[in-house]
């Protein structure tokens, strides 16, 4: 009896606040697979942003709201509940008119991607997603988290202890990317990339470290020289914390 007592108590704490790194950068940096691969390595979880993004632009078309419309994109934030592993094997999903739709691999598609730049553009959808965000870090109970976007570092957790900008050449991108999507030419991925980030540079500026963000230049890394890089970073940071305390 007394065990359970405990055990109760002890479920009950609070749980430390998970270690936060936060890396920002534009498509085909690396960003998502190195802080996936890192965050593994780290026994962490990872949070990708875009996902969130990319699903709230899916779920706009899915229910024929404008995208443009501030209001009819946040009235989806309004009636959805989203859900996304932050271990293992990335799920998404989206409850939307009582349906549950795994949204995992739709999400990734070319046409999707050409959207959202639509729906992260309003202000108030932006803010929305950041409270989204926290929490779902805040109630993860795991021990670290990285949380990878474009404005992570600036933004969503300006105070994390590892804030990372990784960045690469737009070409060196483009060829990154090409290898994901089949039936394009290296020239039409560039300029859907170019296109890409001047539309979300408009709201986010994911190409200049903020004060006290380190830059990742992963143009002559390769992806394990990548990881490790991240890694390096995030275990400076731990040992500078458990010297401190
Ligand atoms: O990272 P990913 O390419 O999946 O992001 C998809 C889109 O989501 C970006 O092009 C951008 O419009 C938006 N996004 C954002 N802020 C974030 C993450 C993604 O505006 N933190």
């Amino acid at each position: 009896m007394e065990d359970a007592v405990t055990e109760a108590a002890l479920n009950d704490a609070p749980h430390a606040a998970p270690l936060l790194v936060a890396i920002d950068g534009p498509a085909g940096s690396g960003k998502s697979s190195v802080s996936r691969a890192a965050a593994e390595q780290l026994g962490f979880g990872i949070l990708d942003t875009g996902a969130a993004y990319r699903s709230l632009a899916w779920a706009a078309v899915a229910t024929a709201a404008d995208l443009d419309d501030s209001a009819a994109v946040v009235a989806i934030l309004d009636s959805w509940t989203y859900a996304i592993t932050l271990r293992g094997e990335q799920r998404v999903t989206v409850d939307i008119g009582g349906e549950t739709h795994d949204v995992t691999a739709a999400i990734r598609e070319h046409a999707v991607s050409g959207l959202v730049s639509r729906v992260s553009k309003h202000p108030e959808v932006r803010e929305r997603l950041n409270a989204m965000f926290r929490e779902i870090v805040a109630e993860s109970g795991l021990d670290g988290v990285v949380i990878e976007g474009r404005d992570i570092t600036t933004v969503v957790a300006p105070d994390a202890p590892v804030r990372i900008l990784m960045t690469a050449s737009a070409e060196v991108r483009a060829q990154r990317r090409a290898g994901e999507l089949a039936g394009l030419t290296h020239e039409q991925v560039l300029a859907d990339i170019e296109a890409r980030d001047a539309k979300d540079a408009q709201v986010v500026d994911f190409f200049t470290p903020a004060p006290g963000v380190t830059l990742v230049d992963t143009s002559n890394l390769n992806f394990e020289q990548s990881v490790q890089a991240v890694v390096d970073i995030v275990r400076v940071a731990q040992g500078v914390a458990e010297e401190s305390e």
